[in-house]
């Protein structure tokens, strides 16, 4: 339907032959990637009603999904025919195409400097920004495909600044047993919480910085807003939210914040990767236009990490979230609100709305996979239109990207080798409360800054998740 006619819409539930028809096109659109998913939903949906009941009760979602909810929602939507898949952020001009070499073309890359950074989306950048703050020497920054051409151009642009304490330290004693077998519970709790304390007082630094400072200032459009406020979307949640919150007070954590930002935009554009080899005092680093020697190396290369660093195989997971963008949606629907829930997230845009879901795991190989799904564009437009109520949309970006996962889901920030090669990543998907203040606290390190110590080691350190047993863990 053209956005046109929105105005003239009105809506009229499918018939029986309609449905069938809508369930008959999703299921000859699956593929592999969506059946694959299928072990993770049930785990995060159903995870209290066994293998065997989840799995009934994920055929009965299913069947309902495909012939009642999706057909309803699908009332007044309509999808581009070719779909773009590239991602609302990428859609414009990138200012920092191909350089230094679009501009110099008989450019070299040098062949010693301080500190190579490997990555350019928002973690690489952020340490050049500190870097460049704090006059620390030669940085080269290096990037196989463009900046910004990873997850940080092709998320949904909501700064999430971490998750609430409740629900970390919930995790972590779910997570435990597994790498802590030595603990008894009462050991458990009180790790767990001291975990969930560093981490949501490292967040709320995070929250601290006005992000928008370091664009602004070097002229780049921003379009950023701290809100500040957080609501369940069902009773439960709210109750969940409440609960934390109290606990929070209790602890002296007290805040609780909401933003959005734009990030910047880029192509793909594959290039060589970089390869690390410890010389002894130095890093050289290979690269397709030659070796740099360097004295620090910092990963930020987040689910790309494994093929860099294979111990990271297994360790830090690409898991691929995909996304689209639609004209129109809702009214009711605020700008500036991000939503989310366990299956999906959603936000607002002057000119439609960005909508997303996670939750399929990838070989190492495939980090950065632009392969969408359309069956989970449906699934997130029929809970928006359950949320806020029937609105004609029109899809015309579907895209997808990688986020790299920890075993735990939480970051890693820190010495990798013990000497002078750091890594920060496993942002899990909430990465932008990480990357800017992480990348802070690993330049203060290497130019040995006393600044506040965020994330100390005995909680980030990338030990915790490559070797929990030789991890240094708090008393
Ligand atoms: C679809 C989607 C939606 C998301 N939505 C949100 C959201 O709303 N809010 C939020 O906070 N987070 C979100 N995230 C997560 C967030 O985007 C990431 O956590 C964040 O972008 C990570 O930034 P990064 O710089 O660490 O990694 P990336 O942006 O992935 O950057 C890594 C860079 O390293 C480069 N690279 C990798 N290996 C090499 C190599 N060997 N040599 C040279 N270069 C290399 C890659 O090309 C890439 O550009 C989302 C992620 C996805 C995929």
């Amino acid at each position: 339907m053209p956005m046109d006619d929105r105005s003239t819409f009105s809506y009229k539930s499918p018939n029986v032959f309609g449905r069938i028809a809508v369930a008959w096109k999703l299921i000859i659109g699956l593929r592999g990637q969506e059946l694959q998913s299928v072990g993770s939903w049930i785990e995060r949906n159903y995870a209290q009603s066994g293998r065997v009941v989840g799995f009934i009760r994920f055929v009965g979602w299913a069947v309902k999904s495909m012939l009642v909810d999706i057909p309803n929602a699908l009332v007044g939507v309509t999808f581009a025919k070719p779909m773009s898949k590239v991602s609302y952020w990428l859609a414009a001009d990138n200012p920092v195409k191909n350089h230094p070499w679009a501009s110099q073309p008989n450019a070299r890359l040098p062949e010693a400097c301080e500190v190579v950074v490997i990555g350019a989306g928002f973690t690489g950048a952020a340490c050049a920004y500190h870097w460049s703050k704090r006059n620390g020497g030669q940085m080269v920054l290096l990037e196989m495909n463009e900046a910004a051409s990873g997850a940080s151009g092709r998320n949904e642009g909501v700064v999430v600044m971490g998750r609430f304490h409740a629900y970390v330290k919930k995790m972590m004693l779910d997570d435990l047993p597994r790498v802590r077998p030595d603990l008894d519970s009462a050991q458990r709790e009180r790790l767990a919480e001291k975990f969930a304390e560093a981490y949501v007082r490292a967040a709320y630094k995070n929250a601290d910085y006005d992000l928008s400072r370091p664009f602004a200032t070097r002229g780049f459009g921003v379009d950023y807003a701290r809100v500040g406020w957080v609501q369940g979307q069902t009773d439960d949640s709210q109750d969940y939210l409440d609960y934390s919150v109290r606990e929070s007070y209790e602890k002296g954590l007290r805040r609780l914040g909401l933003g959005r930002a734009e990030a910047g935009p880029g192509i793909d554009r594959h290039e060589g990767r970089v390869r690390v080899e410890d010389t002894g005092d130095r890093y050289a680093v290979h690269t397709n236009r030659g070796t740099i020697t360097a004295r620090y190396v910092i990963n930020a290369t987040e689910s790309y990490t494994a093929a860099l660093h294979p111990e990271f195989i297994g360790k830090l997971v690409p898991i691929q979230t995909n996304a689209a963008f639609a004209e129109g949606g809702p009214a009711a629907m605020k700008e500036h609100v991000a939503m989310g829930g366990p299956n999906s997230w959603f936000g607002k845009h002057p000119d439609g709305v960005i909508l997303g879901t996670g939750g399929i795991t990838l070989d190492y190989t495939q980090a950065g996979r632009i392969r969408p799904s359309r069956f989970l564009t449906n699934y997130i437009i029929t809970e928006i239109q359950h949320i806020f109520g029937h609105s004609p949309m029109h899809v015309f970006r579907e895209w997808s990207c990688t986020a790299g996962f920890t075993d735990d889901e939480y970051p890693i920030v820190g010495l990798l080798d013990g000497k002078n090669q750091y890594i920060i990543a496993g942002m899990c998907g909430s990465g932008s409360g990480v990357h800017f203040n992480g990348a802070r606290h690993v330049v203060d390190h290497i130019l040995g800054i006393e600044g506040p110590d965020d994330y100390p080691e005995q909680f980030f350190s990338p030990t915790r998740v490559l070797d929990p047993e030789a991890h240094l863990w708090p008393e």
